[in-house]
């Protein structure tokens, strides 16, 4: 037998592109139609309906980019198209992919949404198409509008080039799109299963090894259908042509086949390549495409994560709402997450990350009195350690995510296993072994998902979510009759549709004995630089992250201390500011990888947050110190830890806190810390004066800014490759260096112009301050630049602590394999740590999270570990201004730290004192506690606006503690609760306080009934 494999291939393909998919819809008549341009902003229906609209014929330009135009279309059905399958067939001129360009979404006449319109799925049944939605016929004359939203295709074929699509253009801008087809037409049913057929079967046998007996069986059952295939009347002989197919589909899958569990789904980046505004039209546009389709196929279950988008429904979209809990309690959608959106989650703060299980899973609760199980987190760009510890506490159990597939160096182990944290706690972990969340189930990606499969003799099933996505869309019918002939059939994974829990169950059941363990963080090899793009975008949330803490802890000591009504709690203003906060936690906003529009809105919003937090604090620190007699200036210490003798959570007057500093020729001192700052403004030596040690590498230099060449390959915004390291500009020159004391404080203010850019770093020694602190200003006009601080310390370690939420991790810092050596950019919140047996140092920062530690040895012997600060990039897409402009970020060297001491230091660089003049000389913390290394993250009233005080806290430094914590108030009752403030256990109390034991890393949550 000659191999005529090829050709039939080819023909198949050839077939499907010419013959077949251009007559999926046969008889048609043309829709008039109208159109109404949006002067700027999108309106609601009901202004859009009361518009007026003139004349559209095909070709009518439409939309300058983030425009809108409402079309009205209408006509009448044919009458004698009685019987047959009728669909409204609309073109908008799409360029991209669904999603990506030129979304539209049908309402009815009278302005109900029904359904969205793509690329990919341009038509809309007569089902939907009557009077207020319900079916119209033969006959009948049918109206309806559509909404297109002019979304330009900012990454194009043109890949990652700096491009203006981010921002709205000027008025008056030019259509980017064009209205294409508008009909009404008759669909062949037949001639679509036939499509679906071949498809199937064509993408099975190219995934069978080549001389399979199946292989060539379904080659010679595809020729033999296109033999039949009269092309002449495709629709006349499409059923022919399946009926050579029927028995080929009909055989069953092996005994051994893997098992998929097919999902629903349908990526919605939050904010991305397009603005907030629009993702709540993306959203309406998938909701309701999803529950259309599951009229027509009930088998649908779609997973439908972050609450922040069920919300932006309810508040938005009435009537989708109404069909989203419809096909919730039907089962066709599915709550999934349990999170407040897709994080990221190397960034946010503890308690942030915290309340985006609080505020997802109690969204999922009341609106649908579900209680999700598995975090949904498929696109995040790596994933905390602090994450299992946190799913548990939220009272969920899976966890599931793809990215880490997307490693550029190692293939991760497992696709099923225990993840373990920090603290030990494990949950059960599943990396869809597709290596997508967009998969289109096609016999390509099926069959990659069974041979990929790592636990391949010990487990059997994974999970694939199918369904248009990024931008939103979700499964087609397409998908859907992919799967049912994939359900059983020889050769093929079996596929399954089912929820995302009918597969953890059955999977846990399977395997959760046997499954391998990994532990620590899940580092993600790529999109390192996430940590550093859009410094103000991350510095609003540290920001914001902190005013939360101060309003939540001042107003809930005001109401304590009954200097404020329990309803004068700013229960709903907090709760409002969280979300907002969260949300722009989204893994493509607080990671800096979005459009212009989107950082410039979170800039604004973070300034609204700032503002709107800060008035919450001052209401409540000025009742706490108003009233009383005499004056006093009192500091407030919002941090977990006494400082300059103020105490922890408390308010008294800061005592003076040591000998004044001096400045000695070139010397800063302070009796602690001698700083020696050359003629270039670079610290030469740092000298622990009570360790009689040197800090500073032998012929080092510190606080060294350093400029690197940054052209990533690819992912702009996203990326540093390793190959930056090769090009690097030390910038040593300054334009001048002036060093003063003021009020104790040792100052040097040392100005370096490089570029179109200027630094002016402010580095301050203060009286008892254990620490160098510098204030770095930059007007920064870079282009493809990375720019980095370096304190190379004389300090022997294999390893760096970063802060991340909850505790910190242990990075290596050699790069002796290939896990050690992709980590050479790394997260941490507030502080790293670097020591040996008996001496540390940290470096803490009040904004950024990019950080480097690499070792060297010196001529003299011994190591040089080199800490260095990411501070600022300058990557020009997708936002081709990003980080231009003037920034100012503060960091501190702490020589002598212990992890203890850098956590205070953390704390203390990101909470400055506020000094209050007032009544009264002191205030009683809320809550006292006796052991420094446990730490309070959050003191509230309770969610359920009882009145409780709700106190979490954790272990700090990774060893066991005892402690007890002593509250400023009457104790009646006390609970240990999880993150969403449900009893787990009762806590003995005296009326005042509560004892326990953590151990390393435990995060404790107590609820104080007053
Ligand atoms: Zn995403």
């Amino acid at each position: 037998m000659h191999d005529d494999r090829k050709l039939i291939e080819e023909r198949v393909q050839r077939a499907l592109r010419e013959r077949i998919v251009p007559v999926l819809h046969g008889d048609a008549v043309p829709l008039t139609a109208e159109v109404w341009h949006t002067p700027d902003e999108p309106v609601p229906p009901a202004e859009a309906l009361a518009a007026s609209y003139e004349p559209a014929p095909i070709g009518t330009p439409w939309g300058p980019r983030w425009g809108t135009a409402w079309f009205r279309f209408s006509g009448e059905v044919p009458a004698e198209w009685a019987g047959r399958q009728v669909e409204a067939v609309i073109d908008l001129g799409f360029s991209g992919g669904p999603g990506f360009s030129a979304e539209g979404l049908i309402h009815t006449a009278s302005g109900v949404p029904l359904k969205g319109l793509h690329p990919r799925q341009m038509s809309a049944p007569l089902s939907i198409l009557g009077p207020d939605g319900g079916p119209a016929k033969a006959g009948d004359r049918v109206e309806f509008y559509v909404e297109a939203a002019a979304n330009p295709e900012v990454l194009g074929p043109r890949g990652f080039r700096p491009t203006e699509l981010g921002v709205k253009p000027e008025p008056g801008s030019p259509p980017i799109y064009a209205l294409t087809r508008a009909d009404l037409a008759v669909f062949n049913a037949e001639v679509w299963e036939l499509m679906v057929d071949l498809e199937a079967l064509d993408g099975l046998q190219r995934e069978l090894p080549e001389r399979e007996p199946r292989r060539r069986e379904i080659l010679r059952a595809l020729s033999r259908a296109l033999e039949v295939l009269d092309y002449e009347d495709v629709p006349g002989a499409a059923a022919a042509a399946r009926a050579e197919l029927t028995e080929v589909l009909g055989r069953p899958a092996h005994a051994s086949a893997h098992r998929l569990s097919a999902v629903g789904h349908a990526h919605i980046d939050s904010a991305w390549l397009w603005p907030l505004r629009e993702t709540r039209r993306k959203v309406a546009r998938t909701v309701s495409n999803v529950a259309t389709l599951a009229q027509e196929w009930p088998e649908l279950v779609f997973a439908f994560s972050q609450a922040q988008q069920h919300a932006w429904v309810r508040d938005n979209y009435p009537a989708v709402w109404e069909r989203l809990k419809k096909a919730v309690a039907a089962g066709n959608i599915v709550p999934v997450g349990g999170m407040w959106v897709e994080s990221d989650t190397n960034l946010p703060g503890g308690e942030a990350l915290a309340r985006q299980f609080v505020h997802g899973k109690r969204f999922f609760l009341d609106e649908y009195g579900i209680d999700t199980q598995e975090v949904w987190l498929p696109d995040s760009f790596g994933y905390t350690a602090a994450l299992p510890q946190l799913v548990k506490l939220s009272g969920s159990k899976w966890f599931l995510t793809q990215k880490i597939s997307w490693n550029q160096e190692n293939r991760f182990p497992h696709h099923t296993f225990w993840w373990e944290g920090l603290d030990g706690s494990r949950v059960f972990t599943h990396f869809p072994p597709i290596d997508t969340y967009n998969s289109d189930l096609s016999g390509r990606e099926l069959a990659h998902a069974q041979r990929n499969f790592s636990e391949n003799g010990l487990a059997t099933r994974s999970l694939v979510p199918f369904g248009w996505g990024d931008g939103g869309g979700g499964p087609t019918r397409e998908f859907i009759a992919t799967a049912r002939r994939v359900a059983d059939l020889e050769g093929s994974p079996r596929v399954a549709i089912e929820a995302p829990s009918a597969f953890f169950s059955a999977a846990d059941e399977e395997y959760a004995a046997a499954a391998p363990v990994w532990s620590g963080e899940l580092y993600l090899e790529i999109h390192r630089a996430t940590y550093t793009s859009q410094a103000k975008t991350k510095q609003g949330n540290r920001r914001s992250e902190h005013l939360l803490r101060e309003a939540e802890l001042w107003a809930a000591t005001a109401v304590a201390h009954g200097k404020l009504r329990p309803e004068d709690y700013p229960y709903d203003e907090l709760d409002r500011l969280w979300k907002v906060v969260l949300l722009h936690q989204f893994h493509d906003i607080l990671p800096g990888s979005s459009i212009a529009w989107v950082h410039r809105e979170a800039e604004a919003t973070y300034a609204e947050v700032a503002r709107d937090l800060q008035a919450i604090i001052s209401r409540a620190q000025s009742a706490l110190a108003a009233e009383g007699t005499g004056t006093h200036e009192i500091a407030f210490n919002a941090a977990p830890h006494e400082r300059d003798g103020v105490p922890a959570l408390g308010a008294r007057p800061a005592a003076a806190a040591g000998e004044a500093a001096r400045v000695d020729g070139n010397v800063l001192d302070n009796g602690l810390l001698r700083i020696t700052v050359d003629e270039r403004g670079l610290v030469t030596s740092l000298y622990d004066v009570r360790a009689d040690r040197e800090v500073v590498a032998p012929g080092k230099v510190a606080n060294l800014l350093q400029l690197h060449v940054d052209t990533p390959n690819m992912w702009d915004a996203w990326d540093v490759d390793p190959h930056y390291r090769n090009n690097v500009r030390d910038l040593t020159e300054a334009d001048s260096v002036a060093l003063s004391v003021e009020d104790g404080v040792a100052t040097a203010v040392v100005t370096r112009s490089f570029g179109r850019s200027v630094v002016t770093q402010t580095l301050r020694l203060r009286p008892g301050a254990r620490r160098l602190d510098v204030e770095c200003a930059m007007d920064w006009h870079e282009s493809e630049k990375f720019l980095k601080v370096a304190f190379p310390l004389d300090v022997h370690a294999d390893r760096s602590a970063s802060e991340t939420q909850f505790g910190h991790i242990f990075r290596p810092t050699h790069q002796n394999t290939s896990w050690d050596a992709a980590k050479f950019e790394i997260a941490a919140h507030r502080w790293l740590h670097v020591g040996e047996p008996g001496y540390g140092v940290a470096v803490v920062n009040d904004s950024t999270y990019g950080h480097d530690v690499t070792r060297d040895t010196h001529d003299g012997g011994g190591t040089v570990t080199t800490v260095r600060l990411s501070l600022i990039r300058a990557p020009r897409f997708p936002d081709p201004q990003t980080d231009q402009g003037r920034h100012v970020v503060n960091y501190a060297i702490v020589p002598g730290a212990e992890i203890g001491d850098a956590v205070r230091e953390g704390y203390r660089i990101n909470l400055p004192q506020r000094v209050v003049a007032g009544g009264v000389p002191e205030i009683e913390p809320i809550v006292a506690l006796d052991n420094d290394a446990v730490v309070v993250e959050a003191v509230k009233l309770a969610d359920d606006r009882s009145g409780d005080v709700v106190v979490r806290l954790y272990e700090s430094r990774g060893g066991r503690a005892r402690a007890t914590l002593t509250a400023g108030f009457g104790v009646t009752a006390a609970e240990e609760v999880d993150l969403l403030e449900r009893r787990l256990a009762d806590r003995e109390t005296d009326g005042r306080t509560v004892s326990f034991e953590l151990r390393p890393f435990q995060i404790l949550t107590l609820r104080l009934k007053r």
